[in-house]
């Protein structure tokens, strides 16, 4: 039995890792399919200490030798069950193995939804970027291209109005967008076509240099955002234990520990409230395991 398993090896499970590895004391277990959103992003340039920015993949590679260094296990499986027995939980994989875990941490995250653009996927978080608090930064007076559907592309670009004047909005999916909207589109000068996107063109490193649309037409760009709307929160383990979510599918956790309403479970990441940064993954892991180790040390003393 592990005193607790991570579901998610990303950003958020791998701190709780190391923070919880540092303790010395807990048989600590990381499950991870692999995916996420950490292993897209090509650069996060807001992080304290990475002027340069870091890739995703890296800071996996990082975290995860600093969590087995200090006896963290890691098992790449999805888990696809979880519940609970008597005073543990039992989670069983695709693989078809059962964990067993004193307390478990969610740290799924989720998932965004966009097409699947030929070029698309080598440009993410260098040059063509999902959040704008994160990489608003990153458009500042230069030539943008949203790729998107219906509203949610049409609020990305007039977002991002307030840091370029040369923004063009491609309703990829020509889904719906207001009429309020599009007066504010015409009102900002912000370019608006109804058009499937063919190709994002780029360089080899990752930075985007147009796109090319379904009739031919190249529209060229220094820098893109997506904005699909319809992100999927991988809620349903926390669901199956019996946790409270968000009306955004966002699982609800106590502010201070983390810890959601079922007893020894805790969620960290993009998983909880929509925060969807990095660093506030960071110190949500930490911040869970920290309580989690309060937690273990409680059960400890009782025993
Ligand atoms: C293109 C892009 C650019 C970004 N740019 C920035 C940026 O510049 N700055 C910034 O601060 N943030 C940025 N972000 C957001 C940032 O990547 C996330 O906030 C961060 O990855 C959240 O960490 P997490 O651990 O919650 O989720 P993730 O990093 O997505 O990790 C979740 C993990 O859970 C695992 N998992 C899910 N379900 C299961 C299961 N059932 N069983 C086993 N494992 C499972 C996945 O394999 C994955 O490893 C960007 C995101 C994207 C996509």
């Amino acid at each position: 039995m592990n005193d607790c398993i991570i579901v998610g090896g990303g950003i958020a499970g791998l701190q709780a890792a190391i923070q919880l590895g540092r303790y010395s004391a807990y048989d600590i277990l990381v499950i991870d399919k692999g995916e996420g959103r950490s292993t897209l992003c090509r650069n996060y340039p807001n992080i304290l200490g990475f002027p340069e920015g870091i890739s995703g993949p890296e800071l996996r590679s990082r975290g995860r030798k600093q969590a087995e260094a200090v006896g963290v296990h890691f098992v790449e499986d999805t888990i696809e069950q979880a519940q609970h027995q008597e005073d543990s939980f039992v989670l069983t994989g695709k693989s078809g193995r059962e964990y067993q875990g004193r307390t478990i941490l969610l740290a799924t995250g989720l998932t965004d939804r966009y097409p699947d653009i030929p070029g698309l996927v080598p440009t993410l978080g260098r040059s063509v970027y999902v959040c704008p608090d994160c990489d608003g930064y990153e458009v500042q007076n230069r030539q943008t291209v949203v790729l998107g559907a219906g509203n949610a592309g049409a609020n990305m670009a007039i977002l991002l109005s307030e840091r370029t004047e040369d923004i063009t909005y491609i309703n990829h999916e020509k889904s719906q967008v207001d009429e309020s909207l599009r007066s504010q589109l015409k009102e900002k000068g912000i370019v608006y076509a109804e058009k499937a996107v063919k190709e994002v063109l780029c360089k080899q490193d990752g930075i985007i240099q147009g796109v090319l649309l379904e009739d031919g037409e190249k529209i060229e760009a220094e820098r893109g955002f997506i904005a699909f709307g319809g992100n999927k929160v991988h809620s349903e383990l926390a669901v199956q234990l019996g946790a409270e979510l968000e009306h955004n599918h966002h699982v609800k956790a106590d502010p201070r520990s983390k810890m959601t309403n079922v007893p020894n479970v805790w969620v960290a990441g993009d998983l909880g409230v929509h925060s969807e940064l990095t660093t506030v993954a960071m110190g949500d892991g930490v911040t869970a395991a920290v309580w989690i180790h309060k937690a273990l040390k409680s059960m400890n003393e009782n025993k």
